[in-house]
């Protein structure tokens, strides 16, 4: 048999098989620089920056993630511009401002008369890299549709309002693989639709969210019998999903058991929680142990995905991210979420693994994300390709080298529901948390916290500091200004 001969029976192209001869099983292996790397970007919804043990800020139980940290670059300040589901989504998917991305405020039915959606035109990071020849897949939650008419029957979604959406193939934005949904908070009995579905094609399972999405994850990491992508091609996966989130009752009792020898009052240690008998700190305490217990069931499921990278010889040349739409008062602040100020709320995890290339080490590197989209295409040897309207910057050299410029500020937004030009903005770094917030009617408000003096961020001392709010507020503006944002002209 010829060689020819020998390839068509195969029924692969030549190409295919010089390819495959220098990748390793089921993907690129970290032996062949040539190579493009893996990504696999795992993405809980809600879940702190402080939530993670090896941290020491708070009593939860991430083994996983602290074993994970310690080879990874981790990035402590890192942050959520605008620490709400859909906003941070299509920033991260686009790695443009909101205003230029136009999703401005969550999807649903309530912001869709706006196109609050993920705008089918806009070159995604994904869009790119399937370009570059890679498979890509999504697992979990998307939330970057807006419903439509007649709504889906389903929890999330009522006759009235509804958040909840099938993402129909032309809007997905190269992947190729998906098992995915909209907005569906009920972890027991999560609701996906398959790559093929239709809009009524939807199903359920009866299984832990994280725990069903974590086992497909296994599977496409594996691709047994190439089931799942092409296993010439490199691959792209995230698994985005929804716990640490409400309902948090609704976890598996032996993450809630891993909590069994902790009083309430271990779990209640940060100095901020409000007092036992008030509205907020009984909202706290009533829901800290399974928070604390969906993480651990996340972080485990984590584990599990790692587990397969290294079982498939997969772990040299793939990027691994863990990260966060946002994160979650759970009362601190007397805020029972997220979309404000707060560090509880702005803080997310961001930890990132490429063995040889990203040496792990702690940096307070002021990242956010607005920059993952530039900087993951960046890593991934696409500098060149990262579109010419992106907002954010690469910080690949950072995280290659530690070198290179270092932003000062990372930027914070609030937009009420088709006004984008009005709400809360403002910057924050590890010293100072400075807002400004314009509503329409009523007279602006200034909030400033010194987060080395006041870390917990008890008191606002804009009134106290006109000389500093002056200073940060022409920062403020020279921020937006480079994103034209409409709220400078805002009176
Ligand atoms: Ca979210």
């Amino acid at each position: 048999m010829n060689r020819r001969v020998f390839l068509k029976t195969v029924g692969m192209s030549a190409v295919t098989v010089t390819m495959a001869g220098c990748m390793g099983r089921g993907g690129t292996s970290g032996k062949t620089s040539q190579q493009p790397p893996n990504i696999v970007f795992v993405f809980p919804d809600q879940m702190r920056g402080q939530a993670m043990g090896f941290l020491g800020e708070e009593p939860v139980l991430t083994p996983h993630l602290d074993r994970f940290a310690a080879e990874s670059l981790v990035l402590p300040q890192m942050v959520s511009n605008y620490p709400v589901c859909s906003p941070f989504r299509a920033m991260l998917m686009t790695g443009r401002y909101p205003h230029a991305n136009k999703v401005t405020s969550n999807c649903n039915s309530g912001s869709a008369p706006f196109d609050c959606e993920l705008q089918e035109s806009d070159r995604c990071w994904s869009d790119v890299l399937k370009d570059k020849g890679y498979s890509l897949g999504y697992i979990g939650k998307w939330h970057l549709d807006s419903p439509h008419t007649p709504f889906i029957k389903c929890k999330n979604n009522s006759e009235k309002f509804a958040w909840n959406e099938w993402c129909p193939p032309k809007r997905r934005h190269g992947f190729d693989f998906w098992y995915a949904y909209g907005t569906y908070d009920y972890h027991n009995r999560p609701m996906y639709w398959k790559t093929d579905a239709g809009r009524e094609g939807f199903h359920f399972v009866d299984q832990w969210g994280p725990e069903h999405e974590a086992d497909l994850a296994v599977n496409y990491i594996k691709n047994e019998g190439g089931k799942y992508r092409d296993s010439s091609k490199p691959f792209a996966l995230t698994v985005s999903m929804n716990p640490p989130h409400t309902p948090y009752k609704m976890v598996p009792q032996k993450y809630v058991d891993r909590y069994k020898d902790k009083s309430l009052e271990d779990l209640c240690k940060r100095p901020n929680i409000p007092a036992a008998d008030a509205k907020f700190g009984k909202y706290y305490r009533n829901n800290i142990r399974h928070y604390y217990a969906q993480v651990t069931g996340v972080d485990e499921q984590f584990g599990r995905i790692l587990e397969a990278l290294k079982q498939q010889g997969l772990e040299d040349n793939t990027i691994v991210v863990f990260t966060s739409d946002h994160g979650n008062c759970l009362g601190i602040h007397n805020m029972v979420s997220k979309n404000n100020r707060y560090e509880e709320s702005m803080r997310i995890p961001f930890l990132v693994r490429w063995p040889g290339k990203i040496k792990p080490r702690k940096d307070d590197l002021l990242f956010s994300g607005l920059d993952i989209c530039p900087t993951l295409l960046d890593l991934a040897g696409f500098k060149r390709d990262i579109p010419d309207v992106v907002d954010g910057k690469s910080y690949a050299r950072q995280f290659l080298t530690g070198k290179g410029k270092r932003p000062e500020w990372q930027w914070y937004m609030w937009t009420p529901v088709g006004k984008p030009q009005w709400g809360r903005r403002g910057i924050r770094n590890p010293q100072y948390t400075f807002v400004v917030s314009k509503a329409e009617g009523k007279p602006e408000e200034v909030f400033l916290h010194d987060n080395v003096n006041d870390p917990y961020q008890l008191k606002n001392i804009a009134d106290e500091q006109p000389e500093l709010v002056t200073f940060l507020r022409k920062t403020l503006e020279k921020t937006l200004a480079q994103y034209n944002d409409p709220w400078l002209k805002t009176v």
